[in-house]
């Protein structure tokens, strides 16, 4: 069984984002970029369903700049063992992504595809469901544990107030939430190893895929700041803030 885990390039989750001075969008230029941290979750579930000999190959694949190159390193530094980027310099959303994804299954056949439940750079959490749906494959979206038994895929999902257990019949798409597993350490050897592992590039333009953006950004700005915080003493205190507040409006 193949099992096939796009990953994103995204601002590395310890850096402070900054907004463009001109609003139209999050600076990237010399910032810490990273793989999209609930990739590094699915590359490692998939690597350990190669492990315990339930897939045969874990193939990554990333849409993007030659730069998406350094998580796709990333990627089979932990485990994948070959990965694809498909080339481009143009802006992505979702639905373009998912249409190259889906261009990707077609060649690649896999029986699973696990993708991150959201990169946290757009926040946008639809590209798994995206790809689902022009598939036409089942779909479990915030897995906290996934089970391949036989032709199906058993996958508890983190939903509101608890979780809810599925069984979809493969070919399938599962989206990895926080709690699916802990990532491995990626150490440099594995690192330098990975450079050994294949990596192909596939220019996006010969897929014949529409990647044309759905919406525009208007504008990017920063939340309003917050008021700090003060610290009261005692109960008396808070009872006579509060009064006193009451009052005032
Ligand atoms: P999103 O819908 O943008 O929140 O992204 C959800 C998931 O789709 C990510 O966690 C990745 O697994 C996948 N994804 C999004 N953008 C890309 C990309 N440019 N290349 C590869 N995978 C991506």
């Amino acid at each position: 069984m193949k099992v096939m885990v796009p990953v994103k390039r995204v601002v590395d989750s310890n850096v402070k984002i900054r907004i463009r001075a001109d609003g139209s969008g999050i600076e990237t230029a010399n910032v810490k970029m990273a793989i999209n941290p609930f990739d590094e979750i699915a590359v490692e579930e998939a690597t350990r369903l190669r492990e315990a000999g339930v897939a045969t190959e874990v193939v990554a694949v990333s849409c993007g700049a030659e730069t998406s190159q350094d998580v796709l390193r990333t990627a089979m530094a932990i485990g994948a063992d070959r990965s694809v980027l498909l080339g481009t310099a143009a802006e992505l959303q979702p639905l373009a992504v998912a249409r190259l994804l889906a261009a990707m299954v077609e060649r690649e056949q896999p029986a699973l595809v696990i993708l991150g439940k959201q990169a946290i750079d757009d926040d946008c959490n639809q590209t798994g469901q995206m790809l689902a749906a022009l598939l036409g494959w089942p779909q479990a979206t915030s897995a906290s544990r996934i089970r391949v038994e036989g032709d199906s895929a058993v996958v508890t999902r983190e939903v509101d107030g608890g979780t809810e257990t599925v069984r979809l019949t493969l070919p399938a798409i599962v989206t990895a939430d926080l709690r699916l597993n802990e990532p491995r350490f990626v150490s440099l050897p594995n690192l330098m190893k990975s450079k050994k592992k294949p990596l192909e590039v596939i220019d996006a333009s010969t897929l014949n895929v529409d990647l044309a953006p759905t919406w525009i950004t208007l504008k990017v700005s920063e939340p309003p700041v917050r008021k700090p915080g003060i610290l009261l003493h005692s109960a008396a205190d808070l009872v006579t803030r509060l009064r006193d507040e009451a009052r005032a409006i």
